[in-house]
């Protein structure tokens, strides 16, 4: 069998129980004097003070719900409680500072049902007390017991406030790593997030995210009666490149072509790389014209660039495909189609060239 974890509250109550009582027994021990009590009444007092809180600890820890068996324990505490101050006659003090203790621990534990299970317990440790002394009263304890008394529950209390602070700093503490790690997790999902949209070559968005992003900006446009145009750009005969200078060089040149398209964007602007090596600039705000001239900027800027890779230099050409919110369609994933049939057009009409869409069947 392996050892298992004391719940918290049984190591709490077990602590708080073997001091009381043990602090009880010295009290009691003034009082079973002065009343010259038979050697049984200390015996068993003694068993209840100083023996006992062990047993209950004992019974507690081995108890399947511990948490359940140590509140059956705080209401047998109770319940022997009533027994002895029946038996004594109620002693005033000794009776208040036992019914104060008893009824607000188990107060702590099960909130205000618990008074009525410990008043409960005390009453039927009561009859029971009653039962073997027969009904009698006798208030009156003497000055050190009554002053004892005091001391005790004072103590007592001292101890609940002390718990209390405790717990309250504890939770404190426990709450502020709570929200650390709460935004550790929200920074982390965000990352993820913004991973699981982004392509990891080029660093730009990707296709997935792209039909969110078109959806909404094509609805602020409408809203703003602003036009949105779409731009694909494909590069010419790629796999060319590939074959001929290796697949890192070709990776080096999308990753270019993605910084140069970035670097040329506008702030309303977002550049999706669309496939393999095409991508998607998305203009929102941005007439076919000036649409057109952008393209035709990249167009030379990429003709009369030269990539230097080892020995040798290349240069790419570039194909473009033209679609236009409201000129050619007003549904996002039509002008995306349109886009990239126009791009079509370019390659089929010689390459290094822009195209546009052809007016959708379902436009107006
Ligand atoms: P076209 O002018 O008709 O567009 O010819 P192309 O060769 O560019 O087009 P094709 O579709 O025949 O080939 C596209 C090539 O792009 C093939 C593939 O190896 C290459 N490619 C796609 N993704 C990547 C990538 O991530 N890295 C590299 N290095 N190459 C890629
Ligand atoms: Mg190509
Ligand atoms: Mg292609």
């Amino acid at each position: 069998m392996g050892t298992r974890a004391t719940h918290w509250t049984v190591r709490l109550n077990a602590r708080n129980r073997s001091v009381f009582f043990a602090v009880l027994f010295v009290v009691l021990a003034f009082y079973l004097a002065e009343r010259g009590a038979a050697p049984l009444e200390w015996i068993l007092l003694g068993v209840n003070l100083l023996i006992y809180p062990w047993v209950a600890l004992f019974r507690a820890r081995a108890a399947r719900h511990q948490v359940r068996a140590e509140l059956q324990n705080l209401l047998f505490d109770g319940f022997l409680f009533g027994i002895w101050v029946a038996y004594w006659g109620f002693p005033l003090w000794i009776t208040f500072s036992v019914f104060t203790a008893v009824t607000l621990n188990q107060v702590v534990f099960e909130s205000l049902r618990g008074l009525w299970h410990s008043l409960l317990a005390l009453a039927a440790g009561a009859a029971i007390g009653l039962a073997i002394a027969g009904a009698h009263f006798r208030p009156d304890t003497s000055l050190p017991v009554s002053m004892l008394c005091i001391v005790g529950l004072t103590a007592y209390l001292w101890n609940f406030a002390y718990a209390a602070f405790t717990r309250g700093v504890a939770l404190q503490d426990s709450r502020r790593q709570l929200e650390a790690q709460l935004t550790e997790i929200t920074t982390l999902q965000e990352q993820l997030q913004d991973q699981a949209s982004r392509d990891p070559l080029t660093g730009l968005y990707n296709r997935r995210h792209l039909e969110d992003r078109l959806a909404d900006e094509l609805n602020s446009c409408r809203r703003d009666g602003l036009p949105l145009t779409l731009v694909m750009v494909d590069i010419d005969q790629f796999k060319l490149v590939n074959d001929t200078y290796g697949h890192p060089t070709g990776d080096a040149i999308l990753r270019e072509l993605a910084g140069l398209l970035a670097r040329r964007s506008g702030p309303r602007d977002v550049v999706f790389r669309y496939g393999g090596e095409e991508f998607l600039m998305m203009l929102p705000g941005v007439s076919l014209a000036d649409a057109q001239a952008r393209a035709e900027e990249l167009r030379v800027e990429c003709e009369a660039t030269r990539v230097a890779v080892d020995d040798a230099t290349i240069t790419t050409t570039l194909s473009f495909g033209i679609a236009n919110y409201p000129e050619h369609d007003l549904r996002s994933d039509a002008l995306v189609e349109l886009a990239d049939r126009a791009l079509y057009a370019a390659k089929v009409n010689g390459r290094n060239r822009i195209e546009f869409a052809e007016p959708g069947p379902t436009r107006g």
